[in-house]
Formats: C-alpha cells, structure tokens, sequence
C-alpha cells in the first residue's frame, strides 16, 4: 500500500517502515487508561512513547475508562496512535460515585478539613471517586473481564528507555503480580486511620497472609505502625487474578466499608501497595529497573549499563531511587 503522497513530495523522499515481525509469546494483557476527556493530549503524549518505545513491537491492546462517554474526536485521535486494538468503556455509576450510605455531613467536613490544611486534592470528590475505583473497580470492567495482566498509563508520563523485551511476559512466566518503578511516603493526613483498619482486617482474616510477604516494606516495628511506604500506582503492572482473588477482594470490601475513601483521602497506591506487600509472596514483588520513568515531580532513571542498553535519555544523575523520600531501599532488604 502507498502511502499518500501529498503536497508534490516525490515519492523516492519516502522511507516507509519495515513492517514489524510479531513476538511468537504474547500475555493476555492490556494497557488500561483511566482518563478524562480534557486529557486527550496528555494521555497522546504517553501512548505516543509507550508506542515508539515498545508497544510498536509488540501491539498489546488498548483500554480506555471513562466516568463519562468518550468524545468522537477523542476516540479517533487515541486510536490512531496504534495499529493495537482499542476500546473504550464506560464505568458504571455503582462503580464510581461515592456510595450512599456514606455520611455526607462527615464527608463534607472532612473535606473542608483538608482543604483547611492543604492536603492536595483534600476537597475533591472526583478525586475520591478516582482512587476508589482504582483501589477496587478497574479489574471488575467488562472490557477487562478477558484479560489477567494490565500495564497502567497515566497523562503526561514519561518513558525514558527502549524496552525490548515483553514485560507482561516477565510476569506471567516469574509468577509476579505486581510491578513497580517508583516507591515512596503517602501523606499522613490522607490516611490517618488506614493502618488501625487494616490490623483489624489482618486480626480477622489472619489466614489470608503468607509467610513470605512483603510486611517489612510497610512497616519497621512488626505491625505497630505503617511506615507509609507505597508504590507509586500512577504505574503499575500487574495482575488482574491477584486483586480479583480472595484476599484482596476481602480486604477492598473491609477497607471500602469503613469509609475512608471518603471520610479520609485514601489513595489507591497505599490500599495496592498494602494489599501487594501482605497477600503476595515478596519475589512476586517486581522493581521495573529497566524502565525509566517519569510522572511529575519523581523519575526512575535506571543506571550504568541498563542506561546504555536501553538508550535511555533521562540524566542518570536525577533519579529518585536512593533520595530521603524513597523507599526503594527497604523493598532492597526484602531480598
Ligand atoms: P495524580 O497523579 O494523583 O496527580 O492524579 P491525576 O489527576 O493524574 O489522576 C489519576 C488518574 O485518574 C489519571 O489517569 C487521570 O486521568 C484519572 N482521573 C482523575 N480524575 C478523574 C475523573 O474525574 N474522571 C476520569 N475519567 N478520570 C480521572
Ligand atoms: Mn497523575
């Protein structure tokens, strides 16, 4: 097929891509997008890299989510990235809006306390909504039903470095199920009775834990407090088996039902991060080392020969893994 010359450019100008010869190993996964209809160009700008960097190589599909329908001209501008398959689906309101039997008059006073004391996002309901949903709903899509592994992209992200091999792949063929660029704090005031609910989960459900977790990524003293400590979920890939499985379903439900995505802030890193470092094994914990990484203001830029072999083009000396507020190096001593 010819491309369409156009504007008096002359053919022999042309260099069309060599076709791409496809993996004979492919995953069932997908990239899945959370996204707005305002965030058309960001979410361009991050599936455009995802595209050149990899996905070129290997068409994964696409999944794009919405609390309200997409626009044509946002449908036609996304799909045109990729040769990849995408679908675009609607979260039901049951799956988004904060529930009703949440008590407003607590919720609003919670909200108008934190934006008292600036807690970013403090005020938001969307942005409650948000975190919920990714906390536990995103796996539970229709369009999502058919897959077992997801790679999350976010607006305005960044990818750094060349990725040659399938990730998805990596998981499935090590019996990971979650994957991780960057660790780090959760703000106090977000989560302030998140620990206290999750030890009486745990004193309930005491059976739902294997030995070999990840519990000193979470915490330094045995359980008595949490150290904050979470992956940063505006990146994650993972398992949809893990988070629909029982452990994880129990503890979403129990965490749900006290309310605190409402009457607190809580984020959906620290409830993943939390369900991950206590239901999987810690080796099914996996550090994307060789995918360099940026979401505004933290980057994962990997180092040394990693850097090279992945011509990656972030500057090897800003790299978030060992600075004050990371936590990078308590997953290190898990291992
Ligand atoms: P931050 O990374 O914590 O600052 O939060 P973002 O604004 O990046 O939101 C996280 C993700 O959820 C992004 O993919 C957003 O596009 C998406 N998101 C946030 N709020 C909404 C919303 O109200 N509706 C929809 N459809 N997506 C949202
Ligand atoms: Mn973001």
């Amino acid at each position: 097929p010819q491309p369409p010359y156009k504007d008096g450019v002359p053919e022999q100008y042309y260099k069309p891509s060599d076709p791409v010869a496809l993996p004979e190993r492919k995953a069932n996964a997908t990239f899945v997008m959370l996204v707005r209809n305002t965030d058309g160009p960001g979410i361009m700008n991050s599936m455009k890299q995802i595209e050149d960097r990899f996905n070129r190589k290997f068409q994964y599909p696409y999944v794009f989510l919405n609390d309200k329908p997409f626009t044509e001209n946002f449908k036609k501008y996304v799909s045109q990235l990729t040769d990849a398959p995408v679908e675009f689906g609607i979260v039901p309101p049951e799956h988004w809006k904060q529930p009703e039997w949440i008590d407003e008059q607590k919720a609003t006073a919670a909200r108008e306390d934190m934006m008292r004391n600036n807690v970013i996002y403090g005020g938001s309901i969307t942005y409650r909504n948000m975190c919920r949903f990714n906390s536990g709903f995103f796996y539970r899509q229709e369009l999502l039903q058919k897959y077992r592994y997801y790679w999350r992209v976010e607006p305005d992200v960044k990818y750094f470095c060349d990725i040659d091999y399938d990730p998805f792949l990596l998981m499935q063929d090590q019996n990971k199920v979650y994957g991780f660029t960057v660790s780090l704090y959760e703000y106090e005031a977000t989560i302030p009775t998140l620990w206290q609910t999750v030890k009486e989960f745990l004193d309930e459900n005491p059976e739902l834990l294997p030995a070999d977790n990840a519990f000193s990524f979470i915490s330094d003293d045995g359980g008595l407090t949490y150290n904050r400590c979470h992956f940063w979920s505006n990146f994650e890939i993972g398992d949809m088996d893990f988070w629909r499985g029982e452990a994880y379903s129990k503890f979403f439900d129990y965490l749900d039902s006290k309310g605190g995505f409402y009457y607190e802030r809580w984020g959906d890193a620290p409830v993943h991060s939390l369900g991950a470092a206590l239901f999987a094994n810690k080796s099914q914990i996996h550090f994307f080392n060789d995918i360099g990484y940026r979401h505004e203001p933290f980057q994962h830029c990997p180092q040394g020969d990693i850097h090279t072999n992945g011509k990656c083009w972030c500057d090897p000396g800003a790299n978030f893994d060992y600075e004050w507020y990371s936590c990078l190096s308590r997953y290190d001593k898990l291992f």
